[in-house]
């Protein structure tokens, strides 16, 4: 069935980023639990891929988990400089450790900040003081879907690693601890 969404990007550009990583910063403290008690870039989800001697600043937000890594792995030549393999990729997956929180492991999705009250823009847009990040809101007729939130996709992503069976186990046993 069609429905009518909300479809919300982030439009980056690549020449406006100077790597200040406040992006980084901003997002990580947003998401602490509570709110504002940390700020861990590791746990940020949005990163900055980044070379400075070639001056190459690419910030990427985090996408769609997946268990499988690519099959092949290309580079970009844009406007004379170089941007390889997982340069602009936005998934988290097993080839690296961007976009998985660092004590679990589990993948980090970006949300564009939903929040109650909702914020006028993500917080990474609003911190970027560069304007190498604008926000965007567009209405698209789409195949209803089902989205899974942030304790799916970890939940997802333990039987991926681990068997179903052994996460029921697993949770069968806590639950017997009490
Ligand atoms: S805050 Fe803006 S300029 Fe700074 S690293 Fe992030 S995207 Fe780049
Ligand atoms: S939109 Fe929010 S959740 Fe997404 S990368 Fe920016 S600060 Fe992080």
């Amino acid at each position: 069935m069609k429905v009518k969404k909300k479809v919300k990007t982030i439009k980056i550009d690549v020449d406006k980023c100077n790597g200040c990583r406040a992006c980084e910063v901003i997002c990580a403290s947003f998401h602490a639990a509570p709110k504002y008690s940390s700020n861990n870039p590791a746990r940020a989800r949005i990163r900055l891929i980044r070379d400075p001697i070639r001056d190459v600043f690419v910030p990427v937000y985090a996408g769609e988990y997946t268990a499988s890594e690519c099959m092949g792995r290309d580079k970009y030549v844009i406007d004379g400089k170089e941007y390889d393999e997982c340069g602009f990729c936005r998934a988290s997956c097993p080839s690296r450790d961007v976009f998985k929180e660092p004590d679990s492991g589990l993948p980090l999705k970006c949300d564009m900040c939903e929040d109650d009250p909702s914020l006028k823009e993500p917080m990474c847009v609003q911190w970027c003081l560069a304007e190498a990040l604008t926000y965007e809101e567009r209405e698209e007729e789409v195949e209803e879907e089902v989205t899974l939130g942030d304790m799916e996709l970890g939940l997802k992503s333990l039987v991926d690693k681990h068997g179903l069976q052994q996460l029921v186990d697993s949770v069968a046993r806590m639950s017997q601890k009490g």
